[in-house]
């Protein structure tokens, strides 16, 4: 199997909307490499008495319309150059969203399956302990991402509070709800990425309950969207994941639409479904690939980056008529350019995944001015955000005949680039 650089990918993907804006050198310049990075090494005292020596990055892509803004990331497979991608995306997500936040984001080389609950807090302590003089809530804002959680936010808080001697909890946003955290962000990516669809189906005039959809990915992201497109009437016909076990991943298949609630009971912690309790309830287990091969209207890739590729995208059904991007960078350069020529409504990962940093961005205000809102209040300025940044881009898309993708990175490099302009920094 061919192997993807994710930096590449978003750099060909800057590349290309700079010259469709006709950017200046200096803005290129700027713009398709990130401002500052941070690499450190945080030492970890392991339960067996032994020590290990974990490698943290941080990369801070742009800031010229707000602190940096973006997850920090546990994966053993965690490169520098994922990390300087998925920091640029953040850059266009919180700009297409128009929320005013730059782009940031972090990881450790490490597996939390491997991991004792005091190894992972001494992870997130000794990664705030290397990086506290560079990130604070008015610099650089980290959340919880890919196999981090509410937990690791706040331990990392605790660490940062220590160091300056202060409450600051605007530092840092997914925090548990009632140390700080905000209703409805547990929610936000999945419900915000169902918005989306929502628009998008408007605009193709079909009804959500007729229509059938297949999942990559069942961890937060997928979770909270199969929740808010079943209630809009839809059916999802296949989820996958990650088997740690068999160190593969497979696919889980019931024709007449998976029951969100039994499937969530044979869950884990990190969004592994049990195989053997899926086949005794009727659940077919096919390989991992098979999500993308199903017979649905609607494919929503919510697992990592690189999944949709040129050996992978020919399986896509004809029926499939949206492709909403939960994950960042799911789909490659090569993949982009069928699903463009085949003319699938795609929804890019920076549009369709921006509900998670647009309530991140709820959170730091609640956190900031120390009042919280209801849920209902939450979900219904998250939706209101949403809507407004699809419409931007599908009214752009059509106005100016560009593929959506095209269009939502006019809209947001031009605006960031705008902000580089009037600071005076190009
Ligand atoms: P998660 O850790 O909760 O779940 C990830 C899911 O993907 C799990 O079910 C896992 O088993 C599965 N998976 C991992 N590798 C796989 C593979 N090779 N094949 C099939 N399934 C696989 O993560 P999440 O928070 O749901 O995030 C998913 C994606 O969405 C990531 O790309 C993340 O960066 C992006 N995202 C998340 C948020 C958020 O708020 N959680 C916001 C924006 C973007």
């Amino acid at each position: 199997m061919a192997t993807y650089n994710p930096f590449e990918t978003a750099q060909k993907q800057f590349d290309k909307a700079a010259d469709l804006l006709e950017l200046d050198q200096a803005a290129r310049a700027l713009l398709r490499t990130p401002m500052r990075e941070y690499h450190f090494s945080i030492p970890v005292h392991m339960d067996d008495g032994n020590k290990q020596v974990f490698r943290g990055f941080r990369v801070q892509h742009n800031d010229a319309r707000g602190p940096a803004k973006g997850g920090i990331r546990f994966h053993p497979q965690e490169t520098i150059d994922t990390v300087r991608a998925l920091s640029m995306w953040m850059t266009w997500k919180t700009a297409v969203a128009d929320i005013p936040l730059g782009g940031g984001k972090g990881g450790v080389i490490c597996d939390p399956h491997n991991l004792s609950q005091w190894e992972q807090e001494q992870i997130c302590r000794g990664w705030i302990r290397q990086i506290s003089k560079n990130v604070g809530p008015h610099t650089d804002i980290p959340a919880p991402d890919v196999m981090t959680n509410a937990q690791h936010m706040l331990w990392m808080l605790d660490e940062y509070e220590m160091i300056y001697g202060e409450r600051a909890p605007g530092f840092i946003t997914g925090k548990p709800v009632g140390m700080g955290g905000s209703l409805g962000r547990t929610e936000a990516t999945g419900y915000g990425t169902i918005i989306t669809v929502r628009e998008a189906l408007k605009e193709l005039d079909i009804k959500p309950e007729n229509t059938t959809a297949s999942f990559q990915g069942f961890g937060n992201v997928s979770q909270y969207a199969i929740e808010l497109y079943h209630q809009m009437g839809g059916s999802t016909i296949c989820v996958s994941c990650w088997d740690q076990a068999d160190q593969t991943s497979y696919s889980f298949r019931k024709k007449e639409g998976v029951n969100l609630k039994e499937l969530l009971s044979i869950t884990d912690a990190f969004g592994g479904i049990d195989k053997s309790k899926a086949l005794e309830l009727g659940y077919e287990v096919l390989p991992g690939d098979a999500w993308i091969e199903q017979e649905v209207d609607i494919l929503l890739p919510a697992a990592l980056e690189n999944q949709v590729t040129g050996e992978t995208v020919g399986k896509i059904s004809k029926r499939v008529k949206i492709i909403a991007e939960g994950a960042n960078g799911p789909t490659t350069i090569e993949a982009d350019k069928e699903i463009f020529e085949r003319k699938i409504f795609l929804i890019p990962d920076f549009l369709a995944n921006a509900g998670g940093v647009t309530c991140s961005y709820f959170e730091q205000v609640q956190s900031n001015m120390n009042y919280f809102w209801e849920k209902d209040e939450v979900l219904g300025k998250l939706d209101l955000k949403m809507t407004a940044a699809f419409i931007a881009v599908s009214d752009f898309a059509r106005k100016h005949n560009l593929y959506m993708r095209d269009a939502a990175y006019v809209i947001s490099v031009d605006r960031v680039a705008q902000a580089c302009k009037d600071r005076g920094w190009i």
